[in-house]
């Protein structure tokens, strides 16, 4: 029921943090996992990770926030894996001030980062799921695709466009078998939330007393759920936003 066996799942930002924790869930799973990132030096270290566990993995280089690139990642993953099954939108950034400061280029960089990208990268692989017959896309959100914060504007916009952007994907794909949902982590000890406690006194701790579970998150505790929703498991599943985040949005 879980098994990836002979599928191709491409993860942006799958070079590190959370999206290396999906990768390394999808890859032990089966798939043949594509890492779609930037930073290349990093995207083949995860690479030689995946295949050092007896996995076959592939690194392209691609900036998801132009649309010329991610249809090129498209046409390569089909061109050198055979076919396209999976796509895990993850690769996200943040720009933390409150609105008054945020300027226009500011808001543009995290808006393309965080939805944009999800949108260019979900139209660039829908005929490639629909040619096999169905797919799987999953979307990370975050908290703040429901909860406010001062010092993230745009990044809360971004993430809460994702979950209904999750919606219209889901109706709309939904006849080509293909399953949109999106999964809302908590917070998850990764770089980008290592610069988040810089930047905001006493998050380290807050975190922790918040969350029910009571610790910070780790990448691979979001391996699982990649799976589900990759899998077969979730065939009746299509347009939710999952939490994985030890309790926090539940708590009061
Ligand atoms: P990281 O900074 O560790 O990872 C972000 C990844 O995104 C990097 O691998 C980066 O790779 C990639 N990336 C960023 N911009 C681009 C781009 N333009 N094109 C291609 N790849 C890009 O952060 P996390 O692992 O924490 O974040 C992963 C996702 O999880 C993000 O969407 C984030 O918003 C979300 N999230 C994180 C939470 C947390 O607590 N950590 C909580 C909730 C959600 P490269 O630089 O090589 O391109």
């Amino acid at each position: 029921m879980f098994s990836l066996n002979g599928r191709v799942a491409v993860v942006t930002g799958g070079n590190g943090g959370i999206g290396l924790g999906m990768a390394r869930g999808l890859s032990a799973a089966g798939a043949h996992v594509v890492i779609a990132a930037r930073n290349e030096d990093k995207s083949r270290t995860a690479v030689a990770e995946l295949e050092a566990n007896g996995r076959t993995a592939t690194a392209l280089a691609v900036d998801v926030t132009s649309e010329a690139a991610v249809t090129a990642m498209a046409g390569e993953v089909v061109r050198r894996c055979g076919h396209f099954d999976i796509l895990v939108n993850n690769a996200g950034t943040n720009i933390r001030k409150p609105p008054q400061d945020v300027s226009i280029d500011e808001w543009r960089a995290v808006m393309d980062a965080n939805l944009t990208s999800a949108f260019l990268c979900a139209r660039a692989a829908y005929p490639h799921l629909k040619n096999a017959g169905g797919g799987k896309i999953i979307n990370i959100g975050s908290l703040l695709s429901t909860f406010g914060a001062a010092f993230a504007p745009a990044y809360g916009a971004s993430k809460g466009g994702l979950v209904q952007l999750t919606k219209s994907l889901a109706v709309a794909w939904a006849p080509d078998n293909i399953q949109v949902n999106a999964v809302l982590p908590g917070w998850i000890d990764t770089d980008l939330s290592r610069e988040a406690r810089r930047q905001i006194a006493g998050l380290e701790q807050q975190a922790v007393s918040r969350t029910p579970l009571g610790r910070w998150g780790r990448p691979d505790d979001l391996a699982g759920i990649a799976v589900f929703l990759a899998s077969g498991a979730s065939d009746f599943i299509t347009g939710t936003a999952i939490p994985v985040d030890g309790g926090y949005s539940i708590a009061l």
